[in-house]
């Protein structure tokens, strides 16, 4: 590709609207522009970065097995219902209606449609099991869009689905994505963790994510490489604290707090730590609000605590009003000792010894809180973020956290679309039975603003080799005007494009300050420089992306080099 004629685009400014270092380079660079929120156009540049992804992942899908087909966008709301998600999915689910009023999604994921080809489709064991997949665009209303590509509404997913006639099927499969993804993310020259991970709105037993490390990641991973556990935040579990509590030292005091909402106002005005405190959160409940209570350093978890008996899920904190209807004090001041709501008790709560909590009445709280004494001995749950420190469930060790950006997430669905839809095979006896399904997905356009935030310095990108838009950029210098130059270029693009590499040639009438520039923010992983000095000694200048000096090369070995990188890719 001749630079001349690629109407490169790239911006000096960083754009204001930008959180994110890859969100900030992929509008530098050009790769993409907004058109509104959460949806972009991948311009020449980003989309031969996204084809790249798109062709490992298909390849390593292929070689697992996988039969790729391309099914509609758009879905008719009779399927979701039968599955009973038309209800249930929400507001991320973009509805709309035809022109004879009939109601329409555009899909965000195809459980439904698949598995209605496979009902149609599949009659016989001995048709199984069989993996279908695409890569297709998908729609999600994202209540937040943001980070550009990586939390967009309209994006690029490689969604598979499995059909198996047994659980020991399924799981076979499952195994084989799990080992496809692994090549795939191996393949990428991406760093990553597989985590355990909550299930969420498509449902089933099993579920696993892999995360491209990085500290912009939205998702906190738990881990512990000496006990081999690695979870999401949102499954971490906790365990209830062993060991005695220490006896009550204190009596129980009510006291006056004017103007204390907080527990970080609470510690400053007594002079204690938050693991002293315990705070209180009411959320929504199926009929009635629910009272939640932590320790006042740890974090609900909204995944866990949706999941309890009487709590509304998705997990809503109550509004003030009702708060103060239900328990006639506001936010600031609540506390587990005669509160009239029903309550849950975090696990690690338990542990605690004259601690401090609200009152239910404003503006007041008490101290020398005591179990057993001031308020039953509870019955705990696990309803907090696990922390650094924290034991593992195996408890062999201790947890650490690190940032993860989700890029793949596999599911062992089991029998939940095909129970609800139908979808059975004959067995060996000749009895109907329903698929054991499993489902995987991958973000394809999520990946490319991820190895971004895995590998960038401030000059712009540096992309692994196999996502590189282009392997390698020529910067002849005064090609207008020597032909010494011109010829070495063009001769050198000829062969190396021929050698069946990605080769640009920026061949613009700028200067070469403004190529270097160029090629350093868009990232591409070889640059090698032709001068009319260097060409009179036969050679060229030659730097890699994350080299700080170049160095001199005959063509020759500027040949090999460049012809071995592009094997070992
Ligand atoms: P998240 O937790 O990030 O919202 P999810 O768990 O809802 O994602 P899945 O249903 O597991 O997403 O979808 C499969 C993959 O699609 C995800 O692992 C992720 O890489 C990608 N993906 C999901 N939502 C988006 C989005 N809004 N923008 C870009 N990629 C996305
Ligand atoms: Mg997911």
């Amino acid at each position: 590709m001749r630079f001349s004629e690629f109407a490169l685009t790239t911006l000096k400014e960083v754009p204001a609207d930008a959180e994110i270092v890859s969100h900030k380079l992929m509008l530098r660079a050009g790769l993409i522009r907004r058109l509104a929120s959460g949806l972009f156009t991948w311009m020449p540049l980003g989309l031969r970065v996204l084809r790249k992804v798109e062709d490992v992942v298909r390849e390593e899908m292929d070689r697992a097995g996988a039969l790729e087909l391309l099914m509609p966008a758009v879905q008719p709301a009779e399927l979701w219902q039968e599955s009973g998600r038309w209800d249930k999915y929400g507001p991320l689910l973009l509805r709309m209606q035809d022109r004879h009023n009939r109601d329409f999604c555009f899909g965000p994921t195809h459980e439904e449609v698949i598995t209605d080809i496979a009902r149609r489709e599949l009659r016989s064991y001995k048709q199984l099991p069989v993996n279908y997949y695409q890569i297709q665009t998908k729609f999600r209303d994202e209540i937040r869009p943001r980070f550009g590509i990586m939390r967009a509404r309209e994006f690029l997913m490689k969604d598979a689905y499995s059909f198996d006639a047994d659980e020991d099927g399924m799981r076979r499969s499952y195994e084989r994505m799990h080992a496809a993804y692994t090549a795939i993310f191996e393949r990428l020259g991406l760093r990553f963790r597989i985590v355990d991970a909550d299930s969420g709105e498509i449902g089933g037993s099993r579920s696993q994510e892999f995360h491209v490390l990085a500290d912009s990641g939205e998702d906190a991973i738990a881990y512990c490489d000496d006990d081999d556990y690695a979870s999401n935040i949102e499954t971490a579990a906790t365990a209830p604290p062993g060991g005695a509590r220490p006896a009550p030292a204190q009596e129980l005091e009510a006291f006056p707090t004017p103007g204390v909402k907080t527990i970080q106002q609470l510690c400053e005005l007594l002079d204690i730590t938050p693991d002293q405190t315990v705070k209180t959160l009411i959320v929504e409940g199926d009929d009635v609000p629910v009272a939640l209570v932590l320790r006042g350093d740890h974090e609900l978890n909204a995944v866990k605590a949706q999941k309890l008996d009487g709590v509304a899920s998705p997990l809503t904190m109550a509004g003030d009003a009702a708060i103060r209807e239900a328990i006639g004090a506001g936010a600031g001041s609540l506390g587990p000792v005669g509160m009239p709501l029903r309550v849950y008790i975090d696990h690690a709560v338990t542990a605690l010894a004259d601690f401090t909590c609200g009152a239910n009445e404003d503006d007041l709280h008490y101290k020398g809180v005591n179990f057993g004494r001031d308020l039953d001995e509870p019955e705990t749950v696990d309803i907090r973020n696990v922390v650094a420190g924290d034991p593992t469930p195996g408890g062999q060790g201790t947890l650490s956290i690190a940032r993860g950006i989700e890029v793949g997430h596999i599911f062992q669905l089991g029998s939940k679309y095909s129970d609800s839809m139908g979808a059975t095979v004959q067995d060996e006896n000749g009895k109907n039975r329903s698929m054991q399904m499993g489902c995987y997905g991958i973000g394809i356009s999520r990946i490319v603003g991820a190895a971004i935030e895995q590998n960038h310095d401030d000059d712009g990108i540096i992309w692994p080799a196999p996502l590189a838009p282009f392997d390698v950029v020529l910067v002849p210098i005064n090609m207008h005007r020597s032909d010494d130059v011109r010829e070495a270029a063009e001769s050198l693009y000829a062969e190396l494009s021929d050698a069946g590499l990605d080769v640009a040639l920026d061949d613009r009438d700028a200067r070469p300050g403004v190529k270097f520039a160029d090629a350093e923010l868009i990232g591409i992983p070889h640059r090698v420089v032709i001068g009319d000095r260097g060409l009179a000694r036969g050679e060229f200048e030659y730097r890699h992306r994350r080299d700080s000096e170049s160095r001199d090369l005959k063509r020759e070995e500027v040949l090999e080099l460049l012809t071995e990188s592009a094997v070992s890719s």
